[in-house]
């Protein structure tokens, strides 16, 4: 189909993938650009990556884009080509080695960020097209000729907003479970719905998940909840059942239709990507956490630990229990502590330690956190608006307002 026709316009891409498609095409290669890119074009939004498939080999390509160009992963190859701050996923069309000789999930290994690797061969587009998860991102675009390449209706399904799995959804997430939390995420942001017997398969076989490695939930949870729709996410994964296997020491504690500090958090994140403030993982990790934290630190004092001892154990546990589901790496672990203590501190408001604070690296984040405290009453008003206030006063007045808590 012409681009036009799909209300694709050259001018919403990025040039460095119209330059990679248009530099892999002069060399005699095939290239498209693929998958979410494509879909986003359609519906209208503003894509957040743009993937390149090509019927080049990685050498190819690296050698079509030398220095620009590196080869990443060891046992399925991809390139990315990197131009400043923009980097360029070129992948070379593959086929599914599981469709021919009946390589169960079993045998399936993950590769260095987790992904999902069978004995993954080179293949040609029509290959590469079944492989993919849902007619929707399995459009083609060749942005030199201005045509879309649309082997399985994809284009009436965006328009039609539906998700439409390429093959039998059972099958499917069964071979990749993770695509079960790819189908919340896109009902989610793009409004789109997947026919209900697949989301009745979603509802009974959430458990799929407990096989899918901990560092591949962290990628994915990440894109779940900083991609601007987290807290409908939020809702669509605690309906289908599927929250408690990301993180089932929170889950066990929401109380529906109770706004508590997971609901406040999702929709604090909302809004900053909205408002095109920046979001880390570590404020979504404490979050998401606390309520178990503060549980556990509870216990702990109930049985004669210090208070400061209780939290401590409490932090750590937590961070030692949630890692088992999603793997919480160690340097976000140590940011996660700090939001925690830092509050701590912020909350004691010591004079001696106020000018520190404000000058910590992670107060900004700590202070989010205890606001967000404030909210669902947990931490006194009048300490989050003296903290408001006394970021924002010059010298003078701030020295007072230290005296005064002294
Ligand atoms: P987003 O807008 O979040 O980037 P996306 O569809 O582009 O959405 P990616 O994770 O960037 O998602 O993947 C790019 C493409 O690769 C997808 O559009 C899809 O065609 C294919 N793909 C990704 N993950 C899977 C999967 N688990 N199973 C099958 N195909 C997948
Ligand atoms: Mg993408």
């Amino acid at each position: 189909m012409p681009a036009v026709e799909a209300g694709i316009d050259n001018q919403d891409i990025s040039e460095k993938a119209l330059h990679v498609v248009q530099e892999l095409q002069d060399a005699g290669f095939q290239a498209y650009l693929v998958g979410g890119c494509v879909r986003d074009l359609i519906i209208g939004t503003k894509p957040k990556d743009f993937d390149i498939a090509t019927d080049a080999t990685p050498e190819q390509v690296k050698k079509a884009f030398g220095r620009n160009a590196r080869i990443i992963g060891r046992r399925f190859k991809i390139v990315h080509v990197r131009f400043g701050y923009e980097v360029l996923e070129v992948a070379t069309f593959r086929a599914d080695a599981s469709d021919r000789d009946g390589v169960s999930s079993h045998e399936m290994s993950e590769g260095d960020q987790g992904q999902l690797l069978r004995d993954n061969v080179y293949g040609s587009i029509e290959e590469d097209v079944v492989r993919r998860d849902f007619t929707a991102n399995s459009l083609y675009y060749d942005s030199v000729n201005q045509e879309i390449l649309d082997f399985m209706g994809g284009i009436e399904d965006i328009r039609a907003k539906k998700l439409v799995s390429i093959g039998e959804p059972e099958q499917r997430f069964t071979e990749d479970p993770v695509r079960m939390l790819r189908v919340i995420r896109f009902a989610a942001k793009l409004g789109f719905d997947m026919e209900p017997e697949a989301m009745q398969m979603i509802e009974n076989q959430g458990k799929l998940l407990s096989h899918v490695s901990s560092a591949r939930l962290f990628e994915e949870v990440l894109k779940l909840f900083h991609g601007g729709a987290a807290y409908d996410t939020y809702l669509l994964l605690r309906k289908y059942g599927l929250f408690k296997y990301l993180f089932p020491f929170t889950d066990t504690m929401v109380v529906d239709g109770v706004e508590g500090m997971p609901e406040r958090a999702l929709q604090n994140t909302d809004r900053r990507v909205r408002e095109g403030k920046p979001v880390i993982p570590a404020f979504l990790f404490a979050c998401m956490m606390w309520d178990p934290v503060k549980a556990d630190a509870q216990v702990l004092m109930d049985d004669g630990a210090s208070e400061s001892h209780a939290w401590r154990v409490a932090m750590n546990d937590a961070l030692r229990d949630q890692n088992q589901y999603v793997a919480v790496p160690r340097r976000l672990a140590d940011i996660i502590l700090d939001i925690w203590n830092i509050h701590f501190r912020l909350i004691k408001r010591n004079p001696r330690m106020v000018k520190a604070s404000l000058n910590n690296r992670r107060f900004r984040a700590a202070y989010d956190f205890l606001l967000l405290r404030t909210l669902v009453h947990e931490v006194d008003e009048e300490i989050s608006e003296w903290w408001t206030r006394v970021q924002e006063v010059d010298a003078d007045e701030r020295d007072e307002m230290i005296a005064e808590v002294g």
